[in-house]
């Protein structure tokens, strides 16, 4: 298993009133007890900055250990998939 600085920086951001995951654009606490912004912590992976969720994050975590890849490329190849995605259109409703 590769541990790097990312995986023991466990500070995340409680309250943080424009909090938004990155990976899973939750805003909210998804938790039904809980009625409050998502918990977040900040990420900076080769000069790009990013807000993660706690689920996100622990997710991460765990497919890291799986898999054996580094946290950080995970995170990255996360975010090439939603910028491909974004950029297909395809979540886009289109009216006619
Ligand atoms: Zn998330």
């Amino acid at each position: 298993m590769i541990v790097n600085s990312f995986m023991t920086d466990l500070k995340f951001e409680y309250n943080k009133t424009d909090a938004k995951c990155n990976f899973c654009m939750r805003k909210k606490n998804p938790h039904p007890d809980f009625d409050e912004p998502i918990v977040v912590k900040y990420l900076k992976i080769k000069n790009k900055k990013f807000f993660i969720c706690i689920n996100c994050y622990f997710d991460t975590i765990e497919v890291s250990k799986k898999t054996s890849k580094e946290f950080s490329e995970l995170i990255l190849k996360k975010n090439d998939i939603i910028n491909l995605i974004n950029k297909s259109d395809i979540l886009t409703i289109k009216k006619s």
